[in-house]
């Protein structure tokens, strides 16, 4: 199946909003085996939107065009595309009660701009807005006049915030795909993700292992971000699943411990559900990660029940006064260093009672680097009722990475304390 992607609105291209759709709509098509083949961000100007729909009409089996669905007078993609094809626009009545019951539900007026809204081109389907007004449109264009040969084409149009695309894309138009897609077409995938290996290290491990299943249509995969990488594992066809789930079995038993998750898992979930299954409570005692760790803990719902505190002691009177660090520890050792990074979590799980403590000191750079301490030294210490361990780390780069990474590398000490 041939895809593609137009994502309308002018302020992706003053570069005052991130194109997040693009990025999510490309990896939720390349999961069902979609893989977008062409993708354009055009501004909301009537030949702008209506050229890229019809040289994508020209191609493609699929077009999804986001954004331009609004009541404003710069939402336009609805009317232009109606013209395009020679469709008439009707006022679709349950489109505009649906709009009437969201402001009402709000206790807020309808403005009458919205009415426009509820206007349908004809042998639409209409894709429900949960959370919002703009309702999503799927059509049907066969024949298709744009293509060559006339075959069919369809073209959805998804509203531009991501809370409203995002929702009508997985329940709405995933469904529609699945009736569109052949057998052959049929597609597996499962990724998994690991932590505390580089890039090279996980394929080094796994590749030669897997060259049989690759032989028979596996396609293996890597993503690298900050401290973890992803294993991607699909294929196709009527083996499809058979081969992902042999293949995962292989990786699993190679990188054992390393995978702690699958799919979009963060390392932060898994924290928090551990904790929340021992009944077991986390203070963490931060300095160089500067309340990283307890930021991306915080994001977990369910966080409140297991997360007691976040210290940020950023200087030696600090670590002192709120963790008991002793002065002659910090004297003897200096601030970044095994006895610091122990006496902090230890000093966290005292001074609030969790039953778990993480203390982490480094140097995140790019001064204060010395030749038995280079920056990106770092201490992460996991404290737990049993014991305390402390590893060393050399995460040698910018601030804002050497936070991520080093906020990983603390949660997956925690992770490997709790499951042991
Ligand atoms: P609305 O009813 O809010 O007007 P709409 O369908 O007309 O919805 P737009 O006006 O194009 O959508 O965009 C509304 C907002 O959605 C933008 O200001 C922006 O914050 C967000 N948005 C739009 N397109 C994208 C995109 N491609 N990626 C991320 N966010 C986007």
């Amino acid at each position: 199946m041939i895809v593609e992607l137009i994502n309308t609105g002018s302020e992706l291209l003053l570069g005052r909003v991130l194109n997040t759709n693009q990025q999510w709509l490309c990896r939720q098509l390349a999961e069902l085996g979609c893989v977008v083949s062409r993708q354009v961000a055009v501004p909301d100007t009537g030949p702008d939107i209506q050229g890229a729909v019809r040289e994508s009409l020209g191609r493609a089996d699929l077009v999804i065009t986001t954004g331009g669905l609004g009541p404003t007078s710069d939402d336009l993609t609805r009317d232009l595309i109606a013209r395009l094809l020679g469709r008439s626009l009707r006022e679709d009545p349950q489109v505009l009660a649906a709009i009437q019951a969201y402001f009402a539900s709000r206790q807020r007026a309808m403005p009458e701009s919205n009415r426009v809204q509820a206007m349908v081109p004809e042998g639409a389907r209409v894709l429900h807005n949960a959370f919002g007004t703009a309702p999503g449109l799927a059509l049907e264009i066969k024949p298709n006049p744009y293509r060559a040969g006339g075959e069919g084409s369809w073209l959805v149009m998804l509203p531009g915030p991501p809370r409203e695309l995002r929702p009508m894309f997985t329940n709405q138009v995933v469904p529609l795909l699945r009736t569109l897609l052949p057998p052959e077409a049929r597609f597996a995938c499962h990724t998994l993700r690991t932590t505390g290996l580089g890039e090279s290290w996980v394929q080094e491990r796994i590749a030669p292992a897997l060259t049989r299943l690759v032989a028979s249509g596996l396609d293996l995969g890597y993503c690298a971000r900050p401290g973890q990488v992803d294993v991607r594992l699909s294929a196709r066809g009527p083996q499809g699943e058979s081969l992902v789930a042999e293949a995962e079995k292989v990786v699993r038993e190679l990188l054992g411990g390393s995978c702690y998750g699958t799919e979009d898992e963060e390392l932060e979930q898994v924290i928090i559900r551990l904790l929340t299954a021992r009944q077991a409570t986390l203070a963490v005692a931060e300095s160089c990660t500067g309340g990283c760790i307890a930021h991306r803990l915080t994001n977990v719902p369910g966080a409140s029940a297991v997360f007691l505190a976040g210290l940020v002691t950023y200087s030696n009177a600090a670590k002192q006064q709120f963790l008991g660090v002793p002065a002659q520890t910090l004297a003897a050792h200096g601030a970044v260093s095994e006895p610091v990074a122990r006496a902090m979590a230890e000093g966290a799980r005292r001074a609030t009672g969790a039953q778990y403590g993480i203390g982490v000191t480094g140097i995140a750079g790019p001064s204060g680097g010395t030749p038995d301490k280079p920056v990106g030294t770092v201490f992460i210490a996991v404290a737990s009722p049993r014991e305390t361990t402390v590893e060393r780390q050399c995460n040698a780069t910018d601030r804002e990475t050497f936070k991520q990474v080093t906020a990983q590398q603390a949660m997956d000490l925690l992770r490997r304390t709790l499951r042991d």
